[in-house]
């Protein structure tokens, strides 16, 4: 049996999993592999050539010309696309609703799939998404749903923003975040579901230390069984 030990998260936007996971990744020697951000990435050439999230058609046509990899430096994920480093390109509200668009497609998904189960077959990894426990990483030792409140997760965004200086609308917010979840959950492909394996975490009333505790403890009970 192969010693590879692989964590999945998954969760509704907002939920604080690529916080968290970072932070769990850091405690555990983990890789942390964000798949939303490569959702992203390939959403953001998209936008670029002018092709709607939901043109199918279009998106067939160019997904070929789209390589998306990954590297670590320092810990850090760096999502690069077609080589340029896009880590600070896709992190807008308007990639976001865009990449949950273009993520319904099955050629989009099939696209992105062998590369983050490559990653995992050969690392220790900590994979954050919405379809990992439940299709990316069926055999993941660690499952783990976090969610919190859809007005949590809102104000959180908006906290987050405010730190960065950006100014947002925390009803507009949270009326965005539940679109996407929508969208997400609702989705013929790999929707956003809580796989039956995976332990069910809400942080509506955690700090983020609390959170990584709770998986920390998840994640050594599962290594030690
Ligand atoms: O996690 P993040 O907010 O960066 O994800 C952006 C979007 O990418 C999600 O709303 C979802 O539609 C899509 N996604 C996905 N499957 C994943 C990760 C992200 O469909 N494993």
């Amino acid at each position: 049996m192969s010693d590879i030990i692989n964590i999945a998260i998954d969760g509704p936007a907002g939920a604080g999993k690529s916080t968290i996971a970072k932070k769990l990744a850091a405690k555990t020697g983990f890789i942390y592999v964000d798949t939303g951000a490569m959702y992203r990435a390939l959403t953001l050439y998209l936008m670029r050539k002018n092709i709607r999230p939901d043109d199918v058609a279009a998106i067939e046509q160019v997904l070929d010309d789209i390589d998306i990899t990954l590297e670590y430096e320092d810990g850090m994920q760096i999502v690069k696309l077609n080589g340029e480093n896009v880590n600070d390109k896709i992190r807008t509200q308007e990639i976001g609703l865009n990449t949950s668009t273009a993520s319904k497609n099955k050629c989009v998904r099939t696209k992105l799939l062998s590369l983050q189960r490559n990653i995992a077959a050969t690392n220790n990894v900590i994979m954050d998404g919405r379809d990992i426990g439940s299709f990316v990483l069926p055999d993941a030792k660690v499952k783990i749903y976090l969610t919190a409140s859809a007005s949590k997760r809102a104000y959180r965004r908006w906290l987050e923003l405010k730190e960065k200086g950006e100014c947002g609308d925390v009803k507009q917010i949270e009326k965005e975040i539940i679109e996407r979840d929508e969208q997400d959950m609702s989705r013929e492909n790999s929707p956003l579901v809580q796989a039956p394996d995976a332990v069910l975490v809400d942080t509506s009333d955690m700090n983020i230390e609390q959170v990584v505790d709770t998986l920390y403890e998840i994640y050594r009970r599962a290594a030690n069984e």
